[in-house]
């Protein structure tokens, strides 16, 4: 029996499932962790985990991904300070794409490339959602892994260099320019940034990773779920909003994260978001958090996650997509 044929025996393809969990887990609970750093400016690779409250260090029982949070009842187990159930939500989904991916595409080469875009993605993700921004780095990491990865499979022999980065930089720019340009026009018509360059970026990294149909389906679907959330979350505020609006006045209590930004002059969200609305490198999002509160608002989509999300179903169902649709013609 051979390598690859051993590989693909039932027992062992739930064997590569059970793994990619385990390693899915690992990995979605150090990237929401390297995620949350970067939103706040500081280093991942250096220093260890602490609770946000008392500081105190986490050790190995507090660091099992989704087990450590069930038995400590989502608290800190020195102060008792409550945890996000951000925490294990994320690695759980985190462990949901790897498994995902390892069971389409199996023992492969392609798996290998699918689980680092994967992972990027995800960080991607969480820094988008925590805090508005693209860091520039994960856009970079991408784009070399990318790179690696073509050297890698040359040499293998399973691959035609030429054609791979012929293809792979004609789907980033099919996706990339078009939307740099509408951002562009936006800009222009209306005054203000509409979407982040980090999106843009964003989008030329994704597209190297994908055929042009597939990285086509890809952008469609992040502009469907990109509208889904930005409504979603229009509504969330509208409903704290009216909330607060039929809340007895309660004078000096603490506002929404909304309108938690310090600064007193009346504006409206919108313009208290404009100045991190640009935000797409990590030196941006250092001074943000530094200087001024998190500025959250309904005028922001966290695109990057709609990206995120799109290319992850792409991934996985993308033919299958591309081939129903073809179908209707
Ligand atoms: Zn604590």
């Amino acid at each position: 029996m051979e390598v690859v044929e051993l590989f693909s025996t039932p027992e062992m393809s739930i064997y590569l499932c059970v793994l990619a969990g385990v390693l899915g887990l690992v990995m979605g609970s150090f990237l929401t962790c390297a995620a949350g750093r970067m939103v706040a400016g500081e280093s991942f690779l250096t220093g260890r985990s602490h609770c946000d409250a008392c500081n105190r260090e986490l050790d190995a029982l507090d660091l099992i991904p989704v087990l450590s949070w069930l038995f400590s009842r989502g608290r800190c187990r020195h102060c008792g300070a409550h945890l996000s159930a951000l925490y294990p939500v994320s690695e759980l989904v985190c462990a949901l794409m790897y498994v995902s991916i390892v069971a389409h595409f199996g023992f492969s080469g392609t798996t290998l490339e699918y689980l680092i875009l994967a992972s990027v993605l995800f960080c991607v993700a969480m820094t988008d959602l925590l805090g508005y921004i693209i860091p520039n780095g994960l856009v970079l990491f991408g784009i070399g892994a990318w790179a690696l990865l073509r050297v890698c499979f040359a040499f293998a022999g399973v691959e035609q260099p030429v054609e791979a980065i012929t293809s792979g930089l004609v789907s980033a720019l099919v996706i990339s320019v078009p939307v740099l340009l509408l951002a562009l026009v936006l800009e222009r018509l209306r005054g203000k940034a509409a979407l982040g360059g980090g999106d843009v970026k964003l989008l030329f990294m994704v597209g190297l990773y994908f055929s042009w149909p597939l990285a086509l389906l890809g952008l469609f679907l992040a502009c469907v779920i990109g509208i889904v959330i930005g409504v979603a979350g229009r509504g969330v505020l509208a409903q704290q909003g009216e909330d607060e609006a039929a809340a007895p006045a309660a004078p000096a209590a603490p506002a929404a994260p909304a309108v938690a930004a310090p600064t007193a002059s009346p504006t409206t969200p919108a313009e208290h978001a404009s100045p991190a609305t640009p935000s797409t490198s990590s030196e941006t999002a250092k001074s943000t958090t530094q200087n001024v509160e998190k500025p959250v608002s309904s005028a922001l989509i966290p695109f990057g996650t709609a990206i995120a999300i799109a290319f992850w179903i792409t991934i996985c169902e993308g033919m299958q997509i591309l081939g129903w649709y073809l179908a209707l013609f």
